[in-house]
């Protein structure tokens, strides 16, 4: 299985436009970042999760030819924006694209996006089928378990797809969860600035925590603001916790 990272920015991204954080790129490559977003392929099947401003910059970018399955963390903007992107799937896939989420997530995207969906839905929009993720469910060769966690505001969904755990936007992980990841090998996890703290996000120091009590054995932090500059919060990090950092690929 391989883990490609589409994005790794906070919903600002990175570099971020009109002086509120860093606005000029540090010559390094990992210090740009689009919003957080991950492509993961499997012998036989290739899933998106979320799909955010920059979705058509990724896809092109890691050279996305096929969805199976798109997976949907929770409806803040900077998870699902780039949806009207995936129509150049359904045009050539010819069918609707399965969507996994929480059913609150479905409805606001019904509500933002209502074009895509319903008896006047606009010809040529978007195809996707809407799926309510509350059990553990097989699609071809993963099984995928919906992983609950607490985003601060609202509860939003991570995965496990297979060995791979993959969390964003969590400021808490329920005891519940926490006995889902078990056994897991890798572990992709928010870790928005070294300080200081953040109400709806987990900082760099509280998912090292997190990252030691579960004891998966290495854990890649995304969700990155434009303060953390790679090369210097790099140097401060454990063996088994790294920065993710856009396009970096992994075998899992
Ligand atoms: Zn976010
Ligand atoms: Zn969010």
């Amino acid at each position: 299985m391989k883990l490609t990272f589409l994005g790794t920015g906070t919903s600002m991204g990175v570099p971020v436009a009109g002086g509120f954080g860093r606005e000029k790129n540090t010559g390094d490559y990992r210090d740009e970042r689009y919003r957080t977003s991950a492509w993961v392929e499997t012998d036989k099947t290739s899933i998106v999760i979320d799909t955010g401003p920059e979705f058509r910059l990724q896809t092109l970018r890691a050279g996305i030819r096929k969805i199976d399955l798109l997976l949907l963390t929770h409806e803040h903007t900077d998870h699902i924006a780039g949806l009207d992107d995936l129509r150049p799937y359904n045009y050539v896939q010819k069918k609707s694209i399965p969507t996994y989420t929480t059913e609150e997530c479905i409805a606001s995207i019904k509500k933002r996006f209502s074009y895509m969906f319903g008896p006047d839905k606009t010809p040529g929009s978007v195809d996707i089928d809407f799926k309510t993720a509350s059990k553990p469910f097989i699609f071809n060769d993963c099984k995928i378990t919906p992983l609950p966690v607490d985003h601060g505001v609202m509860n939003v969904l991570g995965f496990r797809i297979n060995d791979l755990v993959y969390i964003t936007d969590a400021k808490r992980i329920p005891d519940e969860t926490k006995e889902l990841v078990k056994g897991a090998k890798v572990m992709v996890l928010n870790g928005l600035q070294w300080a200081p703290k953040h109400k709806t996000h987990f900082t760099i120091p509280e998912a090292v925590d997190v990252a030691n009590e579960l004891q998966i054995p290495i854990t890649y932090l995304v969700h990155i603001s434009s303060y953390v500059i790679h090369k210097e919060i790099s140097a401060k990090l454990p063996a088994h916790v790294k920065l993710a950092y856009d396009q970096l690929t992994i075998q899992i």
